[in-house]
């Protein structure tokens, strides 16, 4: 099988997208799914985002959909025949720019539509006629309820991510969308796992589906190194001032488990002097695209998310990631560091134990990136006995240095060669005033998390092995190392 786009006969306001996008070779998903697809068959596909299997099923489906190519105007010639559905609005936007992009060429209009935003401008563009409508479950829903949207002539259906569609409990509003389509259809459908719900999703709703899967990447990188330390709630947050500064690290992603507590910690990190956004559920479409193209300029230094608000966004290379809490799913574990060290760059992942649920849920990423973890103490720099301070002051005094001598001790080892005199830095920054809901030291809290974990917790494999984890305490650890 070749692997070049050059030689799929894509037609050729197809293969000219793809071109001006820079793709040459197909990733292993493409290589795939893309032959599968063009011959109209269902399939169930084992692949993440990241992967490039937005192409893999879209540029097969517009390829397909260009043999009925119209170029009249009339919104009666641009019935729906492709629908994708995703879980997450951002999910959604992106996977909808890609295929606007790859139909850049063609007569095929697409759009999109998800909740959070208005509807109006959204009910504008769907009664002009749209070939390809991407989704979320709810407001889709909302349209057909509304008559803005009608299904009746879709010949091709994508469930993407449809794990998390599950998770987030998408199920009843999937099914009524689906009873709204034709019983002849193409059906695709895309899942990290293939979970006991998946395949019954699949056995209701797929005909006879190719089962395509890539190496699942439940591999770490190796160039990310991956620390974990135990620390109690209320420290995280001290804990992750400290690595930050101390590796000199200028952006970072940091996940949490909860809405909540992502609001929370993105606001008392914001107070504390650090340029912050958060990235969550409960937060407006604008402000969560706002948080988003921020990030990506480099105008806030921390993005705290949670895992679903995060799920596939197109975001690399960051130099590190925290786990402020660990995920209840460990393949989240592995999704989140992910974003981490690619393409060979070095990375630094940073999981914080705190909770009494988390050796056990510590024992599971064990078990699924196969690599033995140690839990190490932080020590923090306020703790330290004075000596060390004291040594610190003369080996900055020695440096003929002027300034705070904790400096010496913080800094990432080549940042400690003499620099420019500057004035001596405060030691905490100044008092924010008073918050009585945010100010509230920072609880982990599951409201809005997948509920994964329950299955996790009862594997026995994994609690054998949550016996052989003994949270290691090495004081100074931290330094050693650094
Ligand atoms: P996806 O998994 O579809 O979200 O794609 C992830 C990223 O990979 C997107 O930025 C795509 O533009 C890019 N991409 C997809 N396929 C290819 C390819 N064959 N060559 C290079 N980049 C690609």
């Amino acid at each position: 099988m070749t692997s070049s786009f050059s030689n799929l006969s894509l037609a050729e306001p197809l293969a000219r997208a793809v071109a001006e996008m820079g793709y040459e070779t197909m990733t292993p998903i493409q290589a795939q799914a893309i032959p599968v697809v063009l011959t109209g068959k269902d399939v169930m596909g084992a692949a993440q985002t990241g992967t490039g299997k937005t192409a893999a099923f879209s540029l097969p489906l517009l390829q397909r959909m260009l043999k009925h190519e119209n170029s009249s105007t009339s919104p009666a010639r641009h019935p729906v025949r492709a629908l994708v559905l995703l879980p997450t609005r951002e999910l959604a936007d992106q996977v909808a720019q890609q295929i606007k992009l790859y139909a850049k060429y063609t007569n095929l209009r697409s759009a999109v539509v998800f909740g959070g935003m208005d509807m109006k401008p959204q009910t504008l563009e769907l009664k002009k006629g749209v070939e390809v409508l991407v989704a979320t479950p709810g407001r889709l829903l909302d349209h057909i309820e509304a008559k803005n949207a009608v299904l009746n002539q879709v010949e091709y259906v994508v469930l993407d991510e449809a794990d998390r569609m599950l998770d987030i409990g998408f199920l009843p509003d999937l099914q009524r969308i689906l009873s709204y389509l034709p019983k002849q259809r193409t059906t695709l459908l895309f899942s990290a796992t293939f979970s006991p719900e998946i395949k019954r999703l699949a056995g209701s709703y797929l005909q006879d589906p190719v089962t395509i899967e890539v190496a699942r990447p439940n591999e770490t990188a190796s160039t990310v190194e991956q620390r974990f330390y135990s620390v109690s709630d209320d420290d995280k947050r001290r804990a992750l001032k400290q690595i930050v500064r101390q590796r000199g690290i200028t952006q970072a992603f940091v996940f949490v488990n909860s809405k909540l507590g992502c609001a929370r910690l993105a606001r008392s990190l914001e107070r504390e002097g650090m340029k912050t956004t958060a990235l969550h559920g409960d937060k407006s479409q604008d402000e969560r695209l706002k948080a988003l193209e921020a990030f990506k300029k480099g105008e806030v230094d921390l993005l705290v998310a949670t895992d679903v608000a995060a799920r596939g966004l197109d975001i690399k290379d960051v130099p590190a990631v925290f786990n402020f809490d660990i995920p209840f799913n460990a393949e989240d574990y592995v999704h989140r560091i992910g974003r981490t060290g690619r393409a060979g760059a070095s990375g630094l992942a940073v999981s914080f134990v705190g909770g009494s649920n988390d050796a056990r849920l510590v024992a599971d990423i064990e078990k699924l990136i196969k690599k033995k973890i140690e839990i190490e103490a932080v020590e923090f720099e306020e703790d330290r006995p004075r000596g060390r301070i004291n040594d610190g002051r003369r080996a900055w005094r020695e440096a003929g240095e002027v300034g705070d001598p904790r400096d010496v001790l913080d800094a990432p080892r080549e940042s400690r060669e003499p620099r420019e005199p500057r004035a001596p830095r405060p030691l905490r920054p100044a008092a924010a005033p008073r918050d009585p809901f945010f100010d509230q030291p920072y609880q982990a809290s599951a409201n809005d998390a997948a509920p994964s974990w329950e299955a996790t917790a009862k594997s026995p494999a994994s609690r054998s092995i949550s016996a052989n984890i003994k949270p290691k305490r090495k004081v100074a650890a931290l330094f050693k190392a650094l």
